[in-house]
């Protein structure tokens, strides 16, 4: 299986918050619609912040987050795999082939010293394919094409009621989930199915609900001797979704995404949130901050401009500006 290239950018970026050490993975690139990626906002606004290509698409990553744990390494989503056909990684412009046939999740885990074995806690915020995707792997050199489970010594974790509705899905929601992705996940009895508004799942990795993107999409909140970094997923795929009417066509209950951001924000706020963000292909993160009209960026954590593969670039501990 040949798969397009992983980004040439540096994949790893480390950040501290309180004790825990938290990577940055970036598992590749995705180029979707920009029309669909700021819904009602008009074209000439958009694209004012970010370039469309010939075919309206604009350039996103897939960051996913690795914890370093006490319980263990805690993986937060996991980019979209490697199962996906040729047209498929057409069509969405998917850039994440790694070494050996396998994507640029596990080259970022090597560059960190880690194995998928290493890791104990795969947390699924939602169940679309460029977040689960990584859940689950076909071996290249396999005729029979078996799908595996890529972190075979980890327990899974997604809401319950996501799970539902990925697997009962209708005309509108049926592009986004690939069965593949997570049913053998639970198939194999691997999957903590969560319930209610959130919680702990591990000490100091916390879910929030956030609906809107999807009824029980979850964000993270990691804390750790009082400082707190916000894994926001597709409530705020990008720093450019940061104003609150800056809502994806994609999500299916919009008005509730308005509220999830909402509610994020003076929480944040109050408490000095850092966010990474996962769709950002040059922005990783920042401070969220009180702004003239609405929410803002502080000491803002930027790809470095130049190329440099796997290189790990620190991060400021506790986000002193850069
Ligand atoms: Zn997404």
């Amino acid at each position: 299986m040949t798969l397009p290239h992983a980004p040439e950018r540096p994949v790893v970026t480390t950040l501290t918050v309180g004790r825990l050490t938290v990577h940055t993975l970036q598992t590749g690139i995705q180029k979707l619609d920009g029309g669909a990626m700021f819904g009602v906002v008009p074209k000439p606004l958009w694209e004012r912040r970010i370039a469309a290509d010939e075919r309206n698409r604009i350039r996103m990553g897939m960051r996913v987050l690795l914890i370093e744990h006490d319980d263990g390494l805690v993986l937060v989503d996991c980019g979209l795999g490697n199962k996906e056909p040729a047209k498929f990684l057409d069509i969405y412009g998917i850039e994440n082939a790694g070494a050996n046939g396998r994507t640029a999740l596990e080259d970022a885990l090597s560059v960190l010293g880690h194995r998928p074995d290493d890791i104990r806690l795969m947390l699924n915020t939602h169940l679309h394919f460029d977040h689960a995707g990584g859940n689950t792997f076909i071996a290249p050199d396999d005729p029979g094409k078996r799908v595996q489970l890529t972190f075979p010594n980890a327990q899974y974790a997604v809401h319950g009621r996501e799970y539902a509705f990925a697997t009962q899905t209708n005309e509108r929601t049926q592009a986004s989930y690939l069965p593949n992705n997570f049913v053998p996940v639970a198939q194999a009895g691997k999957y903590r199915f969560l319930e209610g508004n959130g919680g702990e799942v591990v000490p100091g990795v916390e879910v929030i609900v956030t609906p809107g993107h999807v009824p029980w999409h979850m964000a993270v909140l990691i804390r750790s001797a009082g400082e707190a970094l916000l894994f926001p997923a597709d409530t705020i795929p990008t720093a450019h979704h940061l104003p609150l009417a800056w809502i994806m066509g994609y999500d299916v209950e919009p008005l509730r995404t308005l509220e999830s951001k909402r509610a994020l924000y003076a929480r944040a706020v109050e408490e000095g949130w850092r966010v990474v963000f996962e769709h950002d292909y040059d922005t990783v993160g920042g401070r969220l901050v009180r702004a003239e009209r609405g929410i803002g960026l502080a000491d803002v954590d930027s790809m470095p401009a130049a190329p440099d593969a796997n290189r790990v670039p620190p991060l400021d501990p506790g986000g002193a500006a850069r």
